[in-house]
């Protein structure tokens, strides 16, 4: 009996089917579980669980974060690999092992080979594909993929010393497409991009070449590399990015796209010539970091719910404010993403574009050649589109025009510095809008900061000190009640802390996420603005009508462990934003 006998027996897949199956294996030599899945006839998991009943061998699922990195040493990871087999944890006494194909002779002697040698008893678990796959990632280890290169290199470079004394600019550029020079190129963005990284900065300093990577705002050393492969790392990226590579002297700007664990990653370039030689700074433009759903951004409840209905109309002048570096653009390209449909025209203009979006026609500013936010807006109006994202409103002409595009039946998208969502109207009026304009023309005004997210591995749950607690308290009395009522009582009330552990980098953290006040016109909004248009009774009516405040959306986060209660405060209790 096969495994394809098991599942027609167990009702998991038709007799025809199985047939069809059975031929296909038999003929590409492939193994039984890689056919039968990616034919898509069963799920992995009713797969392996059937594996295990046919079997006799118990099926683990394990999480990949809970595996010791350490106790994957004791198996070589090409071994691993060629096997599918893989230490799983480790008590005193045994070893468990995961194994795709416990039935495999093969794989079943090398075991033993290796254990035998280190006089250490396991235990065999089945394990499904994609788990093992997980697991297997864990053997990553930058440095040591990277040092394995530079041994490569260096033998090379003796190989070469032999035949020919000095390194030419050509020779480095044919250095740079060598194995060794791509690989430490690739690993290094590949790290960043699976460490979220939002840019990597490769510099010569006196005696190293020194990688960094800017995680969740600020730079951290990831990896020194030889002075003397400096110039090919160089060479390495401008060849990806199309850039001169004999010009070291002025700084130059490319991107280039490559596919990292799938995904196809977006990386903008710029090299700098300093007194030790070129730097690069390259930005990652991971768009799935970018622009995750509205959730991943931090959208949730009312504001989410406000957000879609916002966007939902035809037409209308959604702002996003908030300070350099909150995030703001981020919204509104996942709202462009969601507004980009085939029956659309969207037209964009940047400065600078920071991520593309497919069907999405982009266009840049140059406002050195006269090309600027007011003069590409005229533009944009005779190219019928019906969605307009202007990178910025900050002069009167701009304004008017945007106010103008939103009522003649667009969906303007803009961002505004102002501090706080109320503060929009004021700034609209001071920028010399009418405010009889402003209600039928603003559906939203979304202000937001960004704090670090928690790490969900390593957080750790308490209860809050007294005086934070007070405060707490005063905010939630605050909040409109259908949102008290969710909550946790108060005599119960706990928030999390930052750990570090492995997984973050021993951080506390991993990524960040936004804290948002959405603002939503409505009638007696429109009627405040009318009379008396001030922050303080915009702000006063918005809360009337249960706008959370920012403050108020941190607190949220913070009672459901995404952050910490001094993220929240650092963020909404900042210098406040002078118009300039
Ligand atoms: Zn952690």
């Amino acid at each position: 009996m096969s495994l394809l006998d098991k599942l027609v027996e167990k009702g998991l897949l038709k007799k025809d089917k199985a047939a069809s199956l059975k031929l296909e294996i038999e003929q590409s030599g492939r193994k039984e579980e890689e056919a039968i899945l990616e034919s898509g006839a069963i799920p992995e998991t009713d797969l392996f669980q059937a594996k295990s009943e046919f079997l006799k061998i118990p099926l683990k699922e394990i999480n990949p974060e809970k595996i010791n990195p350490e106790i994957l040493e004791m198996i070589p990871e090409e071994t691993a690999r060629y096997y599918q087999m893989i230490p799983l944890a480790k008590s005193a006494k045994d070893l468990e092992i995961g194994m795709v194909y416990p039935e495999d002779l093969k794989a079943q002697e090398a075991l033993k080979f290796i254990f035998r040698r280190q006089r250490q008893n396991y235990n065999v678990f089945l394990i499904s594909l994609s788990t093992f796959k997980n697991i297997l990632k864990k053997y990553r280890n930058q440095k040591k993929e990277v040092g394995m290169a530079l041994e490569e290199l260096e033998t090379e470079l003796q190989q070469e010393t032999v035949k020919k004394k000095s390194s030419t600019a050509a020779e480095f550029e044919r250095m740079a497409e060598e194995a060794p020079i791509t690989k430490i190129v690739a690993v290094i963005l590949r790290n960043a991009v699976e460490g979220l990284a939002s840019d990597v900065h490769i510099e010569p300093t006196k005696t190293k070449l020194r990688v960094r990577f800017r995680l969740m705002g600020s730079l951290h050393p990831s990896l020194f590399l030889p002075l003397k492969i400096h110039p090919a790392v160089i060479a390495r990226i401008k060849i990806l990015s199309n850039l001169k590579i004999d010009e070291t002297r002025v700084p130059q700007d490319g991107r280039f796209s490559i596919s990292v664990e799938g995904k196809s990653i977006d990386f903008r370039v710029s090299t700098f010539p300093t007194t030790l030689g070129e730097k690069v700074a390259i930005r990652i433009l991971d768009p799935t970091v970018g622009l995750g759903t509205f959730e991943d951004l931090g959208f949730e409840g009312r504001n989410l719910e406000i957000l879609k209905q916002g966007i939902a109309k035809p037409y209308g002048l959604v702002l996003s404010t908030g300070p350099t570096g909150s995030g703001k653009s981020t919204t509104l390209y996942a709202i462009l993403q969601l507004l980009d449909t085939e029956g659309r025209n969207v037209v964009t203009l940047e400065d600078p574009v920071e991520y593309f979006i497919e069907g999405v026609n982009q266009s840049q500013v140059r406002p050195e050649i006269g090309y600027d936010f007011a003069i590409g807006l005229r533009h944009i109006l005779r190219q019928d589109p019906n969605v307009i994202m202007v990178g910025e409103i900050r002069d009167e002409e701009t304004a008017s025009l945007a106010i103008n595009a939103a009522l003649t039946g667009h969906i303007v998208l803009s961002t505004l510095h102002t501090n706080n969502a109320a503060g929009v109207i004021p700034r609209l009026i001071d920028m010399k809008i009418k405010p009889y304009l402003i209600s039928p023309a603003l559906q939203l005004a979304i202000a937001q900061r960004l704090v670090m997210k928690l790490c969900n591995n390593c957080k750790k749950e308490i209860e809050p000190k007294p005086e934070i607690k007070e405060m707490l308290l005063r905010e939630i009395e605050t909040l409109p009640l259908s949102i008290k009522k969710t909550l946790k009582p108060s005599k119960n009330l706990t928030i999390f802390v930052a750990q570090g552990c492995e997984k973050c980098n021993k951080m506390g953290f991993a990524g960040r996420i936004a804290l948002f006040e959405i603002l939503l016109m409505t009638d007696s909004l429109a009627d405040v603005i009318l009379k008396e248009p001030s922050e303080a009774n915009i702000l006063k009516e918005a809360k009337a009508q249960g706008m959370i405040t920012m403050k108020q959306d941190g607190i949220l986060k913070v009672l459901r462990g995404v952050t910490t209660i001094e993220e929240v405060l650092r963020v909404t209790e900042e210098k406040q934003i002078t118009n300039d």
